[in-house]
């Protein structure tokens, strides 16, 4: 199956649907067994089925298998929100002493995330780059996972997988890629070397900026040796799922983080047009990245433009699509904000990946709780805007930003 043949037919529902076709909307809480002892089995693991929403859910479920078909992963989790995926990935494996490498690119909850586990002994080094000889030469022994987006969000770097993953073989480390901003429409992180991905699927997965979700998915492939990983211990025995195994019977449970069936199914249907919906994103953001670079008082960043450092990585890893955030710098935090308000089709808002083009001022909004270095390393500058490209018609696009820089 090629990619769009594959959003609608890659993971049947296998549920009593009655031949719906949409998984069905499970807006329940609980679900009744016939018997006590059938509950005892489930709870047990000793017989499918569902108890309790936290835990499992077929609408959850449903969205789930899909998006793990999707990434060619062996199995996904589905959480409440991005950085609840996020959280749950790094507490699964990391503990009190553990180091984690990661990228100072990410986005910015991300960053204030790792603030938090400081109080958890857990310490991340933030490396200015992701690359094979960074990662080898500051990984040590107590070095125990290496997170990076594959296209940061705003700072628009590439990390190129191939050789990073061959740095973490080498090392023994998990990679972890938060794959938000490329979608599987680009790339399967996990067919380059990743171990595990996780997606904010609040954004292109979902697609009409209607439900705030995240999901992680597992390649299965990452050997978690229990001596460098003594959590993992009673999970070994589940041999390629120990790590969702951890996860499902663990921390994701008990933190309670899980996903609404009824944001599952909001994400199921807009999954379906993911592979439309970044043709034309991707599409219209080039375009308008190509529209500012002609310009004289506009400087631009988009992987796709030959300009960009990672244009020959985003060609061959990529396929040339360098996805649908482009960040612009308009001369001063003041240009950049009278740009934003006279902007009409373009809503001042903090998400990305909806259907609607949106513009936002990091610095002051995303990025208020970073210190000014760490901004800087994330690629966000006072007169950094940063658009996330919709669907609308480029020509209206083009002339919208024109007409709103002209008032410059
Ligand atoms: C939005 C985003 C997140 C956080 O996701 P939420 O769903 O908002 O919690 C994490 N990583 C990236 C790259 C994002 O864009």
């Amino acid at each position: 199956m090629k990619f769009n043949t594959s959003l609608l037919h890659n993971a049947k529902f296998n549920g009593e649907d009655r031949g719906a076709t949409l998984p069905p909307l499970y807006q329940v809480s609980a679900f009744a067994c016939e018997s006590a002892e059938q509950l005892e089995k489930v709870f047990n693991n000793k017989a499918a089925g569902f108890s309790y929403t936290r835990v499992g859910n077929p609408t959850v479920s449903a969205f789930e298998n899909r998006i793990a078909a999707l990434e060619g992963g062996i199995g996904a989790v589905a959480c409440s929100s991005g950085m609840a995926a996020i959280t749950a990935v790094l507490l699964n494996i990391l503990r009190s002493g553990d180091e984690v490498l990661v990228s100072t690119g990410l986005f910015g909850g991300t960053i204030d995330l790792f603030n938090d586990l400081k109080a958890f002994g857990i310490t991340a080094h933030f490396l200015e780059a992701i690359t094979y000889e960074n990662v080898t030469a500051a990984a040590n022994e107590n070095t125990k996972a290496v997170f990076t987006e594959l296209i940061g969000n705003p700072k628009l770097d590439v990390v190129d997988l191939d050789s990073v993953s061959k740095a973490c073989k080498e090392k023994g480390i998990p990679l972890i890629v938060d794959s938000t901003t490329a979608t599987p429409y680009i790339i399967n992180p996990l067919k380059h070397g990743a171990d595990i991905v996780v997606h904010s699927s609040s954004k292109y997965i979902n697609g009409g900026g209607n439900s705030i979700s995240g999901v992680i998915v597992d390649g299965g492939k990452f050997k978690w040796d229990i001596k460098r990983y003594p959590s993992f211990e009673p999970y070994a025995k589940f041999g390629p799922f120990a790590f969702v195994s951890k996860l499902r019977n663990g921390l994701w449970r008990n933190t309670g983080g899980c996903l609404s069936p009824f944001n599952a199914f909001m994400n199921i249907v807009g999954l379906e047009t993911l592979g439309l919906r970044m043709e034309r994103c991707c599409g219209n953001a080039l375009k308008l990245a190509e529209f500012f670079e002609s310009l004289d008082n506009i400087e631009v960043n988009y992987p796709a433009l030959p300009s960009s450092p990672y244009y020959e990585l985003t060609q061959s890893e990529l396929s040339g699509k360098g996805g649908a955030i482009v960040t612009i710098r308009a001369g001063s935090k003041e240009k950049a904000f009278k740009l934003m308000d006279s902007i009409e089709f373009a809503s001042v808002a903090t998400n990305i990946g909806d259907v609607r083009t949106l513009v936002i001022h990091p610095a002051s909004t995303i990025y208020t709780h970073n210190t000014e270095q760490q901004r800087i390393s994330a690629g966000v500058y006072d007169d950094t805007i940063r658009i996330s490209v919709g669907i609308e018609d480029i020509d209206d696009l083009i002339e919208d930003f024109r007409q709103a820089i002209e008032s410059l």
